[in-house]
C-alpha cells in the first residue's frame, strides 16, 4: 500500500517539484520518451558511490568487481576508473574488459571450467593472476604455462563446507558444490602441494566464495573464520574471501553496508600477519541498486476472485531472476513515485511462457493503466548480464544518467541484429 521507499531507488533518484521521478537529474518519463522501454537506467554516480565505499573499506586495490554481475566496456571503464580490479569467469568477459582498456594485470580469471583456450588468452594478456578451480585445471594450466615458457601466479578455490543460508543455487561454499577444491575431504591441501611441487605455478593464496546474496553477514564472518584456520599455517600472502553482500529487494529486506561488510571482514582476518593481502569480490553489492528497468504496460486483464495480471513490453528476457531463484521486486510509477500502491497483481512480461513473471504479487498505484510505465528498481545485477534473446525479443537498451546527462552504453537491438549470427 505505502509508496515505494526511496531507499530501494538509485542515490541520485528524486521526486522533483511536478512528482516525478528523476535519476541523475533526468526525469524517467524523459529517458523512457527518447529511448523506448523496456530500458535499463543505471545511476552512475551510485556506481561509483559503491566502488568509493568499497575501496575505503578494504583498499582499492583489494575489491575485485565481479563482472558478471553487469558488463560493458563503458562499466568496465568506470569500475577500473574507481581503482578496482575486474573478476572475469570467461574469455568474453575478459576480452571486453581488455577491449574497455582494462590493463590485463587489473583482471583476476576465475571459472570452474576454463578451457585451453581462455588459459591460453589469459596467460598471453598478462591477468594479474588465475584462481584454479580443479585438479585437471591444475594439470591444463602447468601444460599451457610451459607452453608460454611463464610462471603463473594462482589462488586455489577453496570449498569450506559451509552454508550461505541463501538459495541454493547461489551457494556455493558448501561441501557438495562444483566449485573448488573441497577442505573437508583433504583436496584443498593436495592442491596446494601440487602447486608448491610446480616450477611453473606460483601459489599466491587461497580464494573462497560462499554464495550470494547474503543479507547476514555474520555468516560470511565465520566462513571466513573456517578459512583462515586453514589459511594461516600455510604461510601465504594473498587471501580471498569472496563476494556475496546481499542487497535489499524489497520493502521487507534490509542490507548492510559495504563498511560493516569490511569491519566483518577485518575481524575475521585480524589475526593474520599484517602483510597479507585481503581481498573482496563483490558484485551485486556495487551494481544492484544502482539501476531500474523501465516498462511499458501493454495489457490488464482482471479475473475476478482470482487475480489480475499486468503486462509489461519485457520479462524474463530481460530479468530471468523470478524464473531462476523466485526473486521478489516491488515496482512503481516514475511518473507517480508517491502514490499509494493499494492494488495486488501479478507482473508479467510478453513470452509464451506461464512462468514468465516479472513480479509474483507486486502493489501498484490504482492510476496504473495500459500505456503507464511500470519501473521495477534494483535491477542492475544479473538482469542485462542474463538478458536473452528468448521469443527474438531484442535486449533493451542500457543508459547511464549523470548530472542531467543520459548516454547510451548498450543501444536498444534492431531487428536487423537478429540476423547478424547468420553464416552469409
Ligand atoms: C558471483 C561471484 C562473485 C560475486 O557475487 P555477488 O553476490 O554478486 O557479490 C564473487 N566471486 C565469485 C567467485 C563469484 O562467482
Amino acid at each position: 500500500m505505502d509508496p515505494i521507499e526511496l531507499r530501494l531507488l538509485p542515490d541520485t533518484a528524486l521526486i522533483e517539484p511536478a512528482g516525478e521521478l528523476s535519476i541523475g537529474g533526468c526525469l524517467v518519463s524523459s529517458l523512457a520518451a527518447q529511448f523506448g522501454t523496456p530500458l535499463f537506467i543505471y545511476d552512475e554516480q551510485h556506481i561509483r558511490n559503491r566502488c568509493r565505499e568499497a575501496a575505503e573499506s578494504f583498499g582499492a586495490g583489494n575489491v575485485v568487481y565481479a563482472t558478471k554481475a553487469f558488463l560493458c566496456t563503458e562499466m568496465a571503464k568506470l569500475v577500473h576508473e574507481e581503482g578496482l580490479m575486474l573478476d572475469v569467469a570467461t574469455g568474453g568477459e575478459l576480452f571486453v574488459a581488455l577491449s574497455a582498456g582494462v590493463p590485463a594485470n587489473r583482471c583476476v580469471l576465475h571459472g570452474n571450467n576454463k578451457s585451453a583456450d581462455e588459459l591460453h588468452y589469459a596467460i598471453r594478456e598478462g591477468v594479474h593472476h588465475i584462481v584454479v578451480d580443479s585438479f585437471d585445471e591444475l594439470e591444463r594450466l602447468e601444460h599451457v604455462a610451459g607452453f608460454h615458457g611463464a610462471q603463473v601466479n594462482v589462488q586455489l578455490r577453496i570449498t569450506p563446507g559451509v552454508h550461505a543460508h541463501t538459495h541454493e543455487f547461489v551457494s556455493t561454499g558448501q561441501d557438495d558444490s562444483k566449485f573448488g577444491f573441497n577442505m573437508g575431504n583433504g583436496d584443498a591441501m593436495q592442491a596446494v602441494e601440487t602447486v608448491r611441487r610446480s616450477s611453473r605455478l606460483n601459489l599466491i593464496g587461497l580464494h573462497f566464495h560462499i554464495g550470494s546474496n547474503v543479507l547476514d553477514i555474520e555468516h560470511l564472518g565465520k566462513a571466513i573464520d573456517v578459512m583462515v584456520s586453514f589459511f594461516a599455517p600455510l604461510g601465504l600472502s594473498d587471501l580471498t574471501v569472496g563476494g556475496g553482500l546481499g542487497v535489499a529487494y524489497v520493502a521487507s529486506e534490509h542490507a548492510p553496508t559495504m563498511e560493516q561488510w569490511g569491519t566483518v571482514v577485518r575481524r575475521a582476518t585480524a589475526s593474520l600477519p599484517k602483510d597479507v593481502v585481503v581481498r573482496v569480490e563483490p558484485g551485486r553489492a556495487i551494481v544492484a541498486s544502482s539501476a531500474m528497468t523501465v516498462y511499458t504496460v501493454g495489457t490488464q486483464k482482471d479475473i475476478p476472485g482470482v487475480r489480475s495480471y499486468v503486462a509489461v513490453d519485457g520479462g524474463m528476457s530481460d530479468n530471468p531472476r523470478p524464473m531462476m531463484y523466485g526473486s521478489g521486486y516491488e515496482a512503481f510509477m516514475p511518473t507517480l513515485p508517491s502514490a499509494l500502491r493499494p492494488r495486488n497483481v501479478r507482473v508479467v512480461g510478453k513470452h509464451c511462457e506461464s512462468g514468465d513473471i516479472v513480479i509474483e504479487e507486486a502493489q501498484v498505484p490504482a492510476e496504473l493503466e495500459v500505456g503507464s510505465l511500470l519501473a521495477t528498481p534494483v535491477t542492475g545485477a544479473y538482469g542485462y548480464s542474463m538478458a536473452s534473446n528468448y521469443n527474438m525479443v531484442t535486449k533493451p537498451a542500457v543508459v547511464f544518467v549523470k548530472d542531467g546527462q543520459a548516454r547510451v552504453v548498450r543501444r536498444r537491438e534492431t531487428y536487423e541484429d537478429l540476423l547478424t549470427l547468420n553464416p552469409n
